[in-house]
């Protein structure tokens, strides 16, 4: 196997481990949020989150990032740990940040006596504009010397519920005059009057983002803490509450790299979740959201999932990945593993006119050309077969290698046939396709070899099981939908994202799959069965087409 290079995180945790940093040991932890599903750019932090204890020897643990109960559900804790489990990870133990508000309130205490928090009854907006800007240095709070027993006792009164939300909060008494505007007296504490899907209503004061996460990576003995680039500049802060907490040398430490951006789509949860609240998908796992679940549903594999991440890398700067790369990556990993079958979406009746009536024959499909150990299966051919309505036409242009009258092509698996006509309803559609078989050409035999310029796919009328067919395409028509300067997400749905097929046609074989299988239709698209389905009533979902058809 060829050695891949590593990537940036890699070498700093090659060389920390040279340099016998924290003993030699990797910790890494992946820190949702529980407030929506994970998406495609969360299995790029997990990728990186697991795959680095994985590599190294470590241990990476499953971090609930579950300070803030308004946005939070147990719904969303669930769904997390089976997406991860999914993408073919493990945790060595899962973890709560609502388990440390003790010792977090107990930080804050400490803070607070050293004179170093203090509690502020101005508004959020008095606060922000008292921030100054990045030329121009803040203005104090008059609340900023307080009294320490004052700040005590207010502190404790605001996790007592004596206070409204929004009266007051806690803030680190730093550096108003600082070059890094985190460090402006950032608010570490808010009031929050709902109940917590763990901790009930034990807790009036909630921690902010910046307080909790640096201090739980030195709780559980994180090596490094990974996050995106969002947080560089945080990470100063990050490290200034540590050196507050630290009672020896060991730190943990934070990276940064680039998040996943990708085209067609977007990744914001808030976004997401509107998506689905006002129904313009099916929930969460609609096979047209970014999630985990929905790429599930919709036939995408974890192997395809993780070589695309590994093909797009960790870097430091951040980017728009195309869409088509993840598709392109879907298709290489189906077309090792998805079953060859025909399916007939729009169908139309041929009919072999000089095949005997009620005769029928079993034919040999392979499962898949790309896996030699994957095996055959039956098909069975007849005098009548559904086609594609397209696949004939009356008046055909030159280039037009499928039926047309006068013209020859190959039935998939079976024999070559001509176009001898067709049938019209009053209304002058086709109804009907007529052709004649040559029985020389049957796949295998000598003249099956003749030239032909078309291969059609057919299923028999007498062996064909109905199926509802889901074409799924992309939810945006916009490459940025998020964008805001552009507009309105919303605005920017692709009317045609779904297109629901009822009445499609597919060989009895079908009636066999599982929910997930896949399976590639010959010349339409790869599909997987969707768990939809009942035994009566299969349903496929289109994971992605052959070929790219959005590229420029
Ligand atoms: P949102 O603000 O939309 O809720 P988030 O980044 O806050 O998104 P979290 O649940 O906090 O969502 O994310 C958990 C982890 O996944 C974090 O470490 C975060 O850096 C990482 N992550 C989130 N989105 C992406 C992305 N698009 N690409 C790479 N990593 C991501
Ligand atoms: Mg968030
Ligand atoms: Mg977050």
């Amino acid at each position: 196997e060829e050695k891949k290079s590593l990537n940036f995180i890699e070498v700093i945790v090659e060389k920390d481990l040279k340099e016998g940093k924290d003993g030699g040991r990797i910790q890494t932890r992946f820190p949702p949020e529980p407030n929506g599903y994970l998406h495609i750019g969360h299995a790029k932090a997990i990728c990186l989150d697991f795959g680095l204890a994985q590599k190294y020897n470590g241990i990476c643990n499953l971090r609930f990032d579950d300070t803030n109960p308004v946005k939070e559900d147990v719904e969303y804790v669930d769904a997390i740990m089976e997406d991860i489990k999914w993408l073919g990870f493990e945790w060595a133990n899962v973890y709560y940040a609502s388990d440390y508000f003790p010792k977090l309130w107990d930080f804050a205490v400490q803070l607070i006596k050293e004179g170093k928090a203090y509690i502020d009854e101005q508004s959020a907006e008095e606060i922000a504009k008292q921030k100054g800007t990045p030329t121009q240095a803040g203005t104090d709070s008059p609340y900023r010397n307080r009294p320490i027993e004052e700040n005590l006792d207010l502190f404790e009164k605001m996790n007592q519920g004596v206070f409204e939300e929004g009266s007051m909060v806690l803030r680190a008494k730093i550096d108003m005059a600082s070059s890094n505007m985190h460090f402006r007296d950032p608010i570490i504490y808010r009031i929050i009057k709902q109940a917590h899907h763990r901790t009930g209503n034990q807790w009036y004061a909630y921690p902010m983002y910046d307080f909790a996460h640096g201090q739980c990576d030195y709780f559980e003995g994180v090596t490094h803490s990974i996050c995106t680039l969002e947080f560089v500049v945080h990470r100063p802060l990050y490290d200034w509450f540590i050196d507050q907490l630290a009672t020896n040398e060991y730190r943990p430490a934070q990276y940064e790299f680039n998040r996943l951006n990708l085209t067609y789509t977007m990744m914001s949860k808030r976004k997401l979740l509107q998506l689905v609240k006002e129904g313009f998908v099916n929930g969460w796992d609609d096979p047209r959201m970014p999630t985990i679940s929905g790429f599930r549903r919709r036939g995408y594999t974890p192997e395809a999932i993780h070589n695309f991440i590994d093909r797009i890398g960790y870097t430091k700067y951040d980017g728009m990945i195309d869409f088509a790369l993840l598709e392109y990556a879907i298709r290489e990993d189906l077309n090792k593993r998805a079953t060859r079958v025909s399916a007939v979406i729009d169908p139309i009746k041929l009919i072999l006119t000089n095949y005997p009536e009620g005769e029928t024959e079993v034919l040999t499909a392979q499962n898949n050309p790309e896996d030699e150990n994957s095996g055959n299966h039956s098909v069975v051919f007849s005098r009548e077969l559904y086609i594609e309505r397209d696949d004939f036409l009356e008046d055909a242009p030159k280039k037009y290698f499928r039926l047309t009258p006068g013209q020859e092509v190959r039935l998939k698996h079976g024999y070559i046939i001509k176009c001898t006509g067709c049938k019209h309803d009053e209304a002058g559609n086709v109804i009907e396709v007529y052709a004649e078989y040559d029985p020389l050409t049957k796949s295998g035999m000598a003249e099956s070899n003749r030239k032909v310029k078309g291969t059609i796919h057919w299923v028999s009328t007498s062996d064909a099981i109905d199926i509802e067919v889901r074409l799924y395409d992309r939810l945006f028509v916009s490459e940025n939908p998020a964008d805001e300067k552009e507009g309105d997400f919303r605005d920017f749905l692709n009317p045609e994202s779904l297109i629901v097929k009822t009445n499609c046609k597919a060989e009895s074989y079908l009636k066999e799959a599982k929910a997930y299988d896949h399976f590639q239709f010959q010349r339409i698209g790869y599909f997987n069965l969707d768990p939809d389905s009942t035994p009566d009533h299969l349903v496929f979902n289109r994971t992605v087409t052959l070929k790219d058809s959005w590229s420029k």
